[in-house]
């Protein structure tokens, strides 16, 4: 498996899965990966958002 964020190989028993409420699985290296992507992602939604209502 590889980190969702990094793309650094996780090994078993190591990092950290995130459920998304579709359904889909993201997995993290860290809690630091996950913490990045998801605000990462936050400011990608927030930007269409802004684009969509011009
Ligand atoms: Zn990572």
């Amino acid at each position: 498996m590889k980190c969702n964020f990094c793309n650094t190989d996780i090994r078993k028993g190591t990092g950290l899965m995130y459920v998304a409420r579709n359904g889909k699985t993201f997995v993290y290296c860290s809690s630091r990966c996950y913490k990045y992507d998801r605000v990462y992602k936050r400011k990608i939604n927030k930007k269409l958002l802004n684009e969509r209502s011009k």
